[in-house]
């Protein structure tokens, strides 16, 4: 046997671990999972939406649910009646009823609900890079200047109509 056959052997199973412990460190970083409830609140949004979300989940600071995907007319126009919403879902249509807009729901540190806009800032982070890493322009409505939605993350208008 040639001693540096082996040598070089020994480096690509070693280096081979390495690469794959980082890639495992890069994915569960965070440590939150999105729940079952999140993932069927979810079902008719726009694939590429639900693929930042799951991306986003392994990254956030803190943990956070989907509360509120897809939506008909009459449930956006029931929104607009209880001033929940400023779209009444008919002559002026929401991002949810297309499927192209999520609205999440941020846990602190304690694991309770918490509506602190600095916490929805810090998990907005989360979602603008994994939309970078897959390359899917989204809009957080955080930063909206005229109504602020923190809640609220929608698929890019000039991508996806
Ligand atoms: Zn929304």
């Amino acid at each position: 046997m040639n001693i540096k056959y082996l040598l070089v052997l020994l480096f690509l199973i070693l280096f081979g671990g390495y690469l794959m412990k980082k890639d495992k460190i890069i994915k569960i970083v965070s440590g939150f999972a999105l729940s079952a409830r999140s993932e069927m609140r979810m079902v008719g949004v726009r694939g590429d939406l639900k693929r930042v979300v799951r991306r986003a989940i392994e990254l956030t600071p803190f943990d956070f649910g989907i509360t509120s995907g897809k939506r008909t007319a009459e449930e956006q126009n029931a929104l607009f009646k209880q001033g929940a919403s400023q779209l009444d879902g008919y002559s002026k249509k929401s991002r949810h009823q297309s499927g192209c807009a999520v609205d999440f729901v941020v846990y602190d540190e304690n694991g309770k609900v918490t509506w602190g806009f600095s916490y929805y800032e810090q998990v907005s982070w989360a979602f603008k890079q994994a939309a970078d890493e897959l390359g899917i322009p989204i809009v957080w409505g955080g930063d909206w200047v005229s109504f602020k939605d923190g809640p609220h993350i929608e698929l890019d208008r000039a991508h996806y109509s």
